[in-house]
C-alpha cells in the first residue's frame, strides 16, 4: 500500500513537473506538443539561479520534523548542503493522487526556491501545512534562519512572459472527462494540450469512490437474483413510455427478459437495455434518450479500452448508493486513483504529443466567424493563448462548488443551498457554463442538482463513509429509528434526511462489511483508523453503540430488528427492495453524515457526437463537451455510478470528434 501511493506521487509529480515547467515561459519557448513556435513577449525575469540560498547557508546533514496532516502524522527526513535543500523524503498517510500529489509540488517549490515561502496547495490545505510544519520542523533542528527562508522569493528561477501555442486539440480541464478525451483525441491523431487550473490532474475523479456502472454479464454471473428484483424488472416492462426511441429500450428488454428466464440462470440479470430505462426513469423522463441511449451501450466498450490501457476492476461487483441496480464496477486502486492513473500512464508515453499546462486558467473561447478556434487563459506568470487546429473540449466539470451559481439555478429541488458543504474538488465552479454562455451555447437542466445523504459533518466531502454498498446497511435519524428505503434514488433520501433532526443520520453497518478493523470502505480509510479519529463509532452489541451515539437505544434495536426481518423476506417498512445479509454480526458500527452537494447534472447541450449546440440547437463548429459541464444526460437525478460511466464514455466520444474534426 505504502509503495504503490508513494509510486503514484512520484508519477504525479513527474507530470506536474512536465506540466509546469511547459508552462513557464523563456525567451524561445517551444514545447513537444506544438506545431508552431511560442512568442514569448515579457521580460525575462529573475536571473538569481533556482535552488540556491543567496547567503543563507546551513550546517549540512540529514535532519527530521514532524508535522500534522489529514490524515495523521507527516515525517519529514530533509537533507542540507551547505547552500541548498537537496532532498526531502517523507513518510506519510495523506490522501493518494491528491494530499501526497500537494506535497509534492511543494517540495520541488521549497527545493528549487530554498525557500518557506510557499503557499499551500488549494485543496489540499492540511497536507500543504502539515508538510511546512514538517519540514520547517527540521530546518529548525538544523539550526537554519527560518525567518530568513520564509522571507525568500520562491523559486528565484521562474521567468515573467506570456505564451502563444497552436495544437491539434485543446481541452480544458484534466478531470476523468478532459483526461480520457486527451487519450481518445491522441488515438485518433491529434497533438492534444490541457490546461488544467489547479495544481494537480484529476479533478472529482480522484476523490471519488469511482463506482462505474456497467451491465456485464462476466462479473454479474456470480450474483444470485432476488425476487424482489425479478419484481423490479418486471415493473419497469409494464410501464408506459411515451417517446418512441425509450419504447424500443422496452422491447429489447422484454426479449432479453424472456431468455433470460427461459434458461433458467439463477444469476442477475442485466443489460444495457434496463440500465438505459433505470437511467431515464432515475431522472424523472428528463434526460435525452440519445444520450442516454450512448452511454449505456458505450460502458462496457469504455470499460474494456480502459482494462486495454491497464486498469484494473475487482472481480465483484456493488450497488452504489443511488445506483439502484448490482452494476457498479470497483477499482482495484483505491478512490478514482485507477482511472486517473491509467490516463496519466498513457499520456506519459506520448509526452510528445500531449502536454499538460497546471495552473492555467481557461477564461474565453476564441470564435471567428462562428467556429472555436482557441482558448485565452490565464497562466501562472501571464497570459495564454492557445489556437487549436481541430477543436476545442469543454471539460470543466460542474458548478457544485460554486454557491453563486448553486444558488443562481436553484429554482425548483431544494431549499437554500447557501450552507450546505460540496463533496467536490474546489475547481467545480462551473467555468465552463459561463464560457459557454458567451459564445450563445444552449444549456439544459440547470436546475437540477444532486444532493447525497452522504456528507462528513465537518468538511461535506465523501471520505468517511463507513457504507460499503447499498444492500448490508441502513441509516437512522437521531432519534434512533429508520425513515426512508436505503436503497432508493439519491434525491429521495435526501429530501427524506433533510426532515429529520438537524438533518443528521448514522449509516450503520456490521461485521459483514468490516470483517477485520484493517478493512477499508471506499475512501481507503481503515474501519479502525475512523474509530480512532472519532469520525465512526463501534459497538460489540446494538445497545452499546447506541449509547456511543446517543440514540434511543430501544428504538434503535428495534429497527434493526425490523430491518432483518424484512431481509427475511417481511415486508419493509420504506419498501426497500435492496437487501442482502442481515445486521446482526458484531462489532456493529455508525457513522454520521449529513447532506451534501454532490453533482450539477446541467450543462452545455450536446450532440450524441459531444458537439455542442448553441441556443437554437444548431452545432457550434470547433467546439465538443463532455463530463459534469454538459447537461441532457441524467436529466433530473443522476443514477450512482453513472458519472464515471459518463465522463469515461463521453470524454472518449469528444476526443474522437474533435481529432476527426466532426
Ligand atoms: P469531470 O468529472 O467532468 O471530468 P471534474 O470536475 O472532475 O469534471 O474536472 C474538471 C476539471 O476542470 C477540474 O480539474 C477543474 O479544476 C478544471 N477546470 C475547471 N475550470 C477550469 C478552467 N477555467 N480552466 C482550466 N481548468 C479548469
Amino acid at each position: 500500500m505504502k509503495l504503490g501511493k508513494r509510486l503514484l506521487s512520484i508519477m504525479v509529480t513527474a507530470f506536474m513537473a512536465a506540466g509546469v515547467a511547459a508552462c513557464t515561459p523563456t525567451p524561445t519557448t517551444t514545447t513537444t506538443a506544438d506545431t508552431t513556435t511560442a512568442d514569448t513577449t515579457a521580460p525575462a525575469g529573475t536571473t538569481t539561479p533556482a535552488g540556491t540560498t543567496g547567503d543563507i547557508t546551513f550546517k549540512p546533514g540529514t535532519y527530521n520534523g514532524e508535522g500534522q496532516g489529514l490524515n495523521g502524522p507527516i515525517k519529514a527526513a530533509v537533507t542540507l548542503s551547505e547552500t541548498a535543500i537537496t532532498e526531502i523524503m517523507l513518510e506519510h498517510t495523506e490522501t493518494e493522487g491528491l494530499g501526497d500529489s500537494a506535497m509534492d509540488t511543494l517540495i520541488e517549490k521549497i527545493k528549487a526556491g530554498t525557500t518557506l515561502n510557499v503557499d499551500a496547495v488549494s485543496g489540499a490545505t492540511y497536507s500543504s501545512n502539515g508538510l511546512l510544519e514538517a519540514v520547517t520542523a527540521a530546518l529548525t533542528a538544523a539550526g537554519a534562519d527560518i525567518e530568513a527562508l520564509k522571507g525568500k522569493a520562491a523559486d528565484p528561477g521562474e521567468v515573467i512572459g506570456d505564451i502563444e501555442k497552436t495544437t491539434d486539440v485543446i481541452i480544458i480541464g484534466a478531470g476523468g472527462a478532459g483526461l480520457s478525451a486527451a487519450v481518445s483525441a491522441h488515438e485518433n491523431g491529434a497533438k492534444v494540450i490541457i490546461l488544467e487550473k489547479m495544481p494537480n490532474v484529476g479533478g472529482n475523479t480522484l476523490i471519488s469512490g469511482a463506482a462505474y456502472n456497467s451491465a456485464d454479464p462476466g462479473r454479474q454471473e456470480a450474483i444470485t437474483m432476488t425476487d424482489l428484483e425479478k419484481e423490479t424488472v418486471e415493473g419497469i416492462l409494464e410501464e408506459t413510455f411515451e417517446d418512441p426511441m425509450v419504447k424500443t429500450w422496452q422491447e429489447t428488454l422484454k426479449t432479453e427478459w424472456a431468455a433470460h428466464k427461459d434458461s433458467g440462470k439463477t444469476s442477475l440479470f442485466d443489460s444495457p437495455s434496463l440500465h438505459k430505462l433505470q437511467t431515464y426513469k432515475g431522472g424523472d423522463m428528463q434526460g435525452t434518450p440519445e444520450l442516454i441511449d450512448i452511454l449505456a451501450e458505450s460502458t462496457y466498450p469504455a470499460l474494456e479500452w480502459l482494462e486495454a490501457k491497464g486498469m484494473v476492476f475487482k472481480d465483484y461487483i456493488f450497488t452504489v448508493l443511488g445506483g439502484l441496480w448490482n452494476r457498479a464496477h470497483k477499482p482495484e486502486k483505491p478512490l478514482g486513483t485507477g482511472f486517473i492513473q491509467t490516463y496519466q500512464d498513457y499520456i506519459e508515453k506520448n509526452a510528445a504529443d500531449i502536454e499538460i499546462m497546471l495552473e492555467t486558467t481557461a477564461k474565453d473561447l476564441i470564435l471567428e466567424d462562428g467556429v472555436i478556434v482557441g482558448v485565452q487563459a490565464e497562466g501562472k506568470n501571464g497570459k495564454v493563448t492557445l489556437r487549436a487546429n481541430k477543436g476545442v473540449i469543454l471539460a470543466t466539470g460542474g458548478f457544485a462548488g460554486s454557491v453563486e451559481l448553486r444558488n443562481k439555478y436553484n429554482t425548483k429541488l431544494w431549499p437554500d443551498l447557501t450552507n450546505i458543504k460540496s463533496t467536490n474538488h474546489p475547481g467545480a465552479t462551473g467555468d465552463g457554463i459561463a464560457m459557454a454562455e458567451k459564445i450563445n451555447a444552449g444549456l439544459i437542466g440547470m436546475e437540477n442538482i444532486q444532493l447525497l445523504p452522504m456528507g462528513d459533518p465537518e468538511t461535506g466531502s465523501l471520505s468517511g463513509n463507513i457504507e460499503q454498498g447499498v444492500q448490508n446497511r441502513i441509516f437512522v435519524n437521531k432519534e434512533g429509528k429508520r425513515f426512508v428505503d436505503e436503497g432508493a434514488r439519491r434525491d429521495t433520501m435526501t429530501k427524506a434526511l433533510m426532515e429529520q433532526t438537524d438533518s443528521y443520520m448514522w449509516v450503520i453497518v456490521d461485521k459483514n462489511s468490516y470483517p477485520t478493523g484493517d478493512t477499508i470502505n471506499n475512501f481507503n480509510e481503515s474501519i479502525d483508523d475512523l474509530v480512532a479519529a472519532g469520525r465512526a463509532f463501534q459497538g460489540e452489541t446494538l445497545e452499546e453503540l447506541a449509547g456511543k451515539i446517543n440514540v434511543d437505544p430501544e428504538a434503535f434495536v428495534k429497527a434493526v430488528e425490523d430491518f432483518n426481518k424484512a431481509v427475511d423476506g417481511a415486508e419493509d417498512e420504506f419498501g426497500r427492495t435492496l437487501f442482502d445479509k442481515k445486521l446482526d454480526t458484531p462489532p456493529f458500527y455508525a457513522g454520521a453524515r449529513v447532506p451534501t452537494v454532490h453533482h450539477t447534472m446541467g450543462g452545455v447541450a450536446i450532440t450524441k457526437d459531444a458537439q455542442v449546440l448553441d441556443k437554437d440547437g444548431n452545432i457550434i463548429k470547433g467546439l465538443y463537451a463532455a463530463g459534469e459541464v454538459t447537461g441532457g444526460i441524467h436529466g433530473s437525478n443522476r443514477l450512482g455510478g453513472n458519472a464515471l460511466a459518463d465522463i469515461n464514455v463521453f470524454g472518449r466520444i469528444a476526443g474522437q470528434s474533435a481529432a476527426m474534426g466532426k
